[in-house]
């Protein structure tokens, strides 16, 4: 079984949210289980710092009213064990940005991303690799079966996954005219008036997916203007969701070198010591006792940040320390600035985009927050389970999927949720996790080593990834 991944992010070679982790890690736990995952990403710049690249095709396609003619490179994830083809297409990709800069998107994203998805097709001549499946990723990605069922020549499969419905990759019409696809092509991609690529990936894949099972089911309510087609694809049992997994390779406070002591279940004593030097080189005041609440966001409104600004001074009279890291919107990133000015010494802001911090921070906090308005997955609830770090979670898609409420009675869950999209009821669930910190250390303590038992690595979503690859080429399954 060949499954060529096609996507815009992959770490460690480009990063802007979860995307980038989920990519790289299924592939590898596909690997797993014998299937050859390769990935096609574009070459963006500083990719040559991350892997050795070489040189082993070439394609030309029409995008935009002009011949493209473009390299492809052959590199590999960090171990080596996943191919990766990257599209070398400098006018297009040699940027210091992914979708763009200084908060303004590129205005020809619509043409660099259609170039990718439309060299995907070419990349069994060009380099050899003839994949069953077309796994594409996103918005991004989405033209790719709309060229295989079109121009693509290909028998391959198409599973479309969407990671986020608030990206559909909305254009004027008129733009179609330079994709390079005939002309029916162009009007079963309108939506609402709007090329809409999103919409086209979804009408064209033979199968859809999305990243948890209640995000699936939610998506057919509101589904951000799409939710006709997604319940006509769900009635049809077209429509799956699949929790995304953790790489535990790379997030695991045991071995994890970016923090400063590890710890484990057995032994989570190194936890504190991560604290105290947080603390230290973020200038909050030395507490052991008092409860560190982290988030790790992009700062945009999905995260529910409204809630946080609303509620941010009735938080810290909880008497908590507060620590951020994040960037995004002027707006959010000026509040946060402006809070740790108001607290020195209890509240910090990181306005940065940083691995290292992020995992610091997850070794370091007592409590997560992610009180997110919608939620596809998360990554950082899972990650968060795993380092001990107690998860205070909106009830909305994978957060309601993978963190389960405290119950002192039966001494059972992992984290503190909440179901109203209010400062209020944030309040509430941070309130339940401090007074459980302050009047039970023992409790709490069981409920952190629960959390950092429990497995949420990618075996099982792999299995169910092949599952679905199985249904597509009708191999079983
Ligand atoms: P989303 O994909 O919506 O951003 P996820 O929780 O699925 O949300 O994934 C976010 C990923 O991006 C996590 O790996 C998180 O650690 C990372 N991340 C977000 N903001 C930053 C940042 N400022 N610095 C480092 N990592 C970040």
């Amino acid at each position: 079984m060949k499954i060529l991944f096609v996507a815009a992010e992959c770490a460690p070679f480009a990063k802007v949210g979860g995307l980038a982790d989920v990519v790289p890690a299924l592939a590898r736990a596909l690997k797993e289980l014998g299937v050859e995952a390769a990935i096609f990403i574009p070459r963006y710049r500083g990719v040559e710092d991350k892997t050795e690249l070489e040189r082993c095709g070439g394609a030309r396609v029409p995008i935009a009213g002009e011949e493209r003619a473009c390299v492809i490179l052959r590199g590999a994830l960090p171990k080596g064990e996943v191919p990766v083809y990257f599209l070398d297409y400098p006018p297009y990709f040699d940027r210091p940005g992914i979708y763009g800069e200084g908060g303004e998107e590129y205005p020809d994203s619509l043409e660099r991303f259609a170039l990718l998805s439309r060299v995907a097709l070419e990349l069994p001549d060009a380099v050899g690799f003839s994949p069953d499946v077309l796994h594409v990723h996103d918005w991004h990605a989405a033209l790719v079966p709309v060229y295989a069922r079109t121009v693509g020549g290909t028998d391959a499969a198409a599973l479309l996954t969407i990671h986020n419905l608030a990206y559909q990759g909305t254009y004027p019409r008129e733009r179609a005219g330079g994709l390079g696809l005939p002309a029916a092509a162009r009007d079963a991609l309108t939506h609402r008036g709007r090329l809409n690529l999103l919409y086209g990936g979804i009408v064209f894949s033979d199968l859809v997916n999305t990243v948890s099972p209640t995000y699936a089911r939610e998506i057919q309510e509101d589904g951000e203007g799409l939710e006709d087609v997604l319940r006509e694809r769900a009635r049809r049992g077209e429509l799956v969701g699949i929790l995304n997994g953790v790489d535990y390779e790379v997030w695991d406070p045991e071995t994890d070198p970016h923090i400063w002591a590890h710890y484990s279940p057995d032994d989570p004593a190194g936890k504190v010591v991560n604290k105290e030097r947080l603390q230290r080189e973020l200038g909050l005041a030395p507490e052991a006792d008092v409860p560190l609440v982290g988030m790790i966001s992009r700062l945009v409104d999905q995260k529910g940040l409204d809630l946080v600004m609303a509620a941010f001074e009735r938080m810290m009279s909880l008497g908590i320390q507060f620590v951020l890291l994040g960037t995004g919107d002027p707006a959010y990133e000026e509040f946060f600035r402006g809070a740790a000015r108001r607290y020195p010494g209890r509240a910090a802001a990181l306005i940065a985009f940083s691995e290292e911090w992020a995992h610091r921070i997850e070794a370091a906090a007592d409590i997560f927050l992610m009180p997110s308005k919608f939620e596809p997955c998360g990554l950082n609830q899972m990650y968060s389970l795993r380092y001990g770090t107690v998860p205070v979670v909106r009830a909305t898609g994978g957060l309601r999927d993978t963190v389960r409420e405290y119950d002192p009675g039966t001494d059972t869950g992992n984290g503190f949720v909440f179901e109203d999209y209010s400062p209020e009821a944030m309040l509430g669930a941070l309130r339940r996790a401090v007074d459980l910190y302050r009047e039970d250390r023992e409790a709490w303590r069981r409920l952190m080593v629960r959390g950092m038992r429990e497995d949420h690595s990618w075996g099982a979503s792999a299995r169910e990834y092949l599952r679905l690859y199985r249904r597509l080429t009708g191999t079983g399954g």
